[in-house]
């Protein structure tokens, strides 16, 4: 399709802005707009990218996972890459990806609902049950070695109770009270304060002298392996309580739902808690159940097919929740 020049000028404006507030996300820890202007941004990148792919740059924000390498720690190559996820911000939204999943596999599937911890992904590395690496996702494919600072975060086994190979993978978060306590204590001695959590986490784990990272209270909930070959188990569900047995700290909130309209129940059940919540999230993950299911379904370049983002509105917003029309 012949674009607009105003058409041409947008989509030039929205890379170069997203590519800076990535930077400013990813690589400073200091956001200079919220996830949701981001998002509605990138959204219209990619909308725009789709209907005239002339003009998606290899650079273009979108064709990237996320993730910037910082100079100053050394590279984590990542053999299985860690993918995104793609994301839905509306029940129809929603209802589209459990149609897409149907067409695929003929039948509705058990999907299990995960809390979207809003952290940072991490890739623990255990040989013979010994922690050898913890990485960051980085871009996907190579991250940043941070086993230093990740061995003294409390919940990380630092040896498991069998001697097996496993790669491990997860979010690193810092919880809401750790979050308050240090912004206070840095903004008493005059230091700049982390924007939110998820930053705050990053900037914790990004420290070259790994005594910061420990005085920072970081934790962690860990749900999926790069390769599940050396478990016994064929679903999310089993992997989760395995990862569990195993002595990793998984998220309690899990659930298996039977059908796409018990998923949406638990959207909007945990909308609703959320601010009770000891850490913070963004959304509700929703995954098929079945890792036969989800060979099926496979990946885009980006994420897997299997799975999606449910993404909440932002916080500021949900005082303004009487709005959002949620019989859709
Ligand atoms: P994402 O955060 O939207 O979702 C993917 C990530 O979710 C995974 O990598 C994983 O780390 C995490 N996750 C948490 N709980 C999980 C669970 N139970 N199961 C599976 N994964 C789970 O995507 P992204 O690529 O990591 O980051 C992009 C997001 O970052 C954007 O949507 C935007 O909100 C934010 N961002 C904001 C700015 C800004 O300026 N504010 C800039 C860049 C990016």
């Amino acid at each position: 399709m012949e674009a607009t020049q105003e058409i041409i000028d947008r989509i030039a404006y929205l890379q170069a802005e997203l590519t800076k507030y990535g930077m400013a996300y990813y690589v400073k820890d200091q956001p200079l707009v919220d996830d949701a202007t981001y998002d509605a941004l990138y959204r219209e990148l990619e909308e725009l990218e789709a209907s005239y792919p002339q003009y998606q740059t290899e650079d273009s924000p979108t064709a990237r996972v996320g993730g910037i390498i910082l100079p100053g720690f050394e590279k984590a190559i990542h053999e299985i890459p860690l993918y995104s996820l793609s994301d839905v911000f509306t029940k129809e939204e929603l209802f589209a990806f459990d149609q897409r999943v149907q067409k695929t596999l003929g039948y509705e599937p058990k999907y299990v609902c995960e809390l979207k911890i809003d952290g940072l992904s991490i890739s623990l590395t255990y040989e013979a049950g010994r922690l050898v690496r913890a990485a960051t996702r980085g871009d996907g494919t190579v991250g940043e070695n941070i086993t230093e600072n990740i061995k003294t975060v409390q919940s990380v086994p630092l040896r498991l109770p069998q001697e097996i190979d496993l790669e491990v993978r997860g979010e690193c978060y810092m919880p809401k009270a750790s979050f308050l306590a240090l912004n206070q204590k840095r903004e008493e001695e005059g230091l700049e304060t982390f924007a939110n959590p998820r930053n705050a986490a990053a900037g914790s784990l990004r420290q070259l002298d790994s005594k910061i990272t420990a005085s920072r209270n970081l934790s962690t909930f860990l749900y999926t392996l790069a390769d599940f070959g050396p478990l016994q188990v064929t679903t999310q569900e089993e992997a989760l309580v395995h990862l569990g047995e195993l002595g990793f700290r998984i998220n309690p909130e899990h659930h298996v739902c039977h059908s796409i309209e018990e998923v949406w129940s638990f959207i909007e059940d945990f909308h609703d808690k959320r601010s009770e919540l000891p850490y913070e999230i963004d959304g509700i993950v929703v995954k098929v159940n079945e890792f036969a299911a989800q060979n099926s379904l496979g990946f885009t370049v980006k994420a897997p097919r299997w799975a999606t983002a449910y993404k909440f509105p932002p916080e500021e917003a949900v005082t303004t929740i009487e709005d959002i029309d949620w019989t859709i």
